[in-house]
């Protein structure tokens, strides 16, 4: 890459992607935990994908029984980690919480929640939950993210002998790949696959399903499948120069930065974003970071219709990204690298069948910006080639359909959770999706 960033040392890298929210001290963590009325009807814990009982595990924290917290947390959320870290609480529990209505801050309910499942794991995993007895059936789980480890976990606690099929050198998926480094590490996610495997769970890594091992021969192992496959190829731009060097797509650079070898981590001096999700949001934080000097987002629309939340807007300003609002990007210019980026004015139109207002070019209004990196993220594509290998496979406006109360998809030995579903949620949703499927599966092989 051309015009690179300088890199920076090691100590500054360490401080440039230091936590956002560090752990709580014991006596912190039972202080915070004091503050919680334990509200009878618990808005946050509606809130909640997973619907963890949040004024019990923090009443366990109060009284000083972290294990027992724990062990109220991963009954509902094989994950908890993760989404301690990583979920975007203002909008979830906290949001929920009643504080929030007396004008005060709310519970740090994420922060609590990392307190117990931190202890968990620090003390070696304690056997909280005890297998039911083999019965007899087998579950195949195509991909070790968040939904396929919490499918895989539940079913195994059901009884089933399950194996995970995962198309990477190490599982987690976008807990291992996708979550900036600030938020957490990957060997957080790596502890959430250990306690999964503690159930008997078998992961093959580096076996992709529908190449390395045939479909057909999966159907024959198993009574189900479990499809947590997330979605794949990012969506292209579709402009001229978008395969020049110098242009990456978001996932690549963001799975870059999770392994933390900083060093080996390209940016360019000028970074333009394009895209202005909460992946888009990670992507430029993480630039800057890196040492960028300029970073910037491009979208199409306003500030209004931007999908990243507002805690991530405020969070990538405060760090010096420019947000160049109502801008479409018509060209990638450059001679054997990315040099400059060529933009057209938007305006807002009447609202698209979404109900967003439509992104319209303003006539005679391109203008260039000169940059040295082109990050894209807007969005993924469904894993279509794949998916195509099922037969029977129902796909509804871009995502797999599923029976929404057991998860199972039109094809009556596959169930299915997480992003395929639902086109890119959160993780607790795809934690939740795990679980729910796991118990689709148990009724499918045992009737009720
Ligand atoms: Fe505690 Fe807030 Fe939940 Fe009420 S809403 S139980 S105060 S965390």
């Amino acid at each position: 890459m051309k015009n690179l960033a300088p890199k920076l040392t090691h100590e500054q890298y360490e401080a440039n992607f230091a936590e956002l929210h560090p752990p709580f001290t014991p006596n912190s963590a039972v202080a915070e935990a004091n503050r919680c009325l334990y509200c009878y009807d618990s808005p946050c814990m509606k809130a909640c994908p997973t619907h963890i009982d949040i004024s019990t595990f923090i009443k366990k924290i109060a009284t000083g029984n972290i294990k027992g917290s724990a062990k109220t947390i991963l009954k509902s959320n094989w994950v908890a980690l993760t989404c301690a870290k990583a979920c975007p609480v203002d909008v979830l529990c906290e949001g929920a919480c009643v504080y929030n209505e007396r004008g005060e801050e709310p519970i740090q309910i994420g922060r609590l929640q990392r307190y117990a499942i931190d202890w968990y794991f620090e003390h070696g995993m304690p056997p909280l939950f005890a297998p039911a007895p083999k019965n007899g059936k087998s579950v195949g789980v195509i991909g070790a993210g968040a939904a396929g480890l919490s499918c895989a976990a539940e079913a195994a606690l059901l009884g089933f002998d399950v194996t995970i099929y995962d198309a990477n050198e190490k599982p987690g998926g976008l807990n291992t790949w996708g979550i900036a480094p600030y938020k957490m590490m990957q060997e957080d996610a790596f502890k959430e696959v250990r306690l999964v495997q503690s159930f008997g769970v078998k992961i093959q890594s580096g076996v992709c399903a529908g190449k390395d091992i045939a479909l057909g021969d999966l159907e024959k192992k198993h009574d189900a499948i479990f499809l947590g496959v997330g979605l794949g190829s990012a969506s292209r731009l579709n402009i001229p120069g978008e395969n020049l060097p110098g242009v990456v797509d978001a996932l690549d650079f963001i799975g870059k930065v999770t392994t933390r070898n900083w060093h080996s981590v390209d940016v360019g001096k000028r970074v333009a974003v394009i895209g202005a999700g909460n992946t888009a949001i990670d992507a430029v934080t993480e630039a800057r970071r890196l040492g960028a000097e300029q970073v910037m987002i491009i979208y199409r629309r306003s500030r209004e219709e931007m999908p990243a939340y507002d805690f991530e807007y405020e969070l990538a300003k405060s760090e010096g990204v420019q947000f160049q609002f109502l801008t479409a990007p018509s060209r990638i210019i450059g001679n054997a690298h990315v040099e400059a980026l060529e933009c057209i004015q938007m305006q807002l139109g009447e609202p698209d069948e979404e109900g967003r207002r439509r992104p319209i070019p303003v006539p005679h209004s391109e203008f260039r910006i000169p940059v040295d990196m082109i990050i894209k993220s807007v969005g993924q594509n469904i894993e279509q080639t794949f998916l195509a290998q099922i037969p029977n496979l129902k796909i509804e406006g871009g995502k797999v359909w599923v029976n929404p109360y057991t998860l199972q998809t039109s094809n009556p030995k596959y169930f299915a959770g997480g992003d395929c579903i639902n086109g890119g949620k959160e993780v607790v949703n795809a934690a939740a999706d795990g679980k729910r499927a796991a118990h689709g599966i148990h009724e499918f092989c045992f009737g009720k």
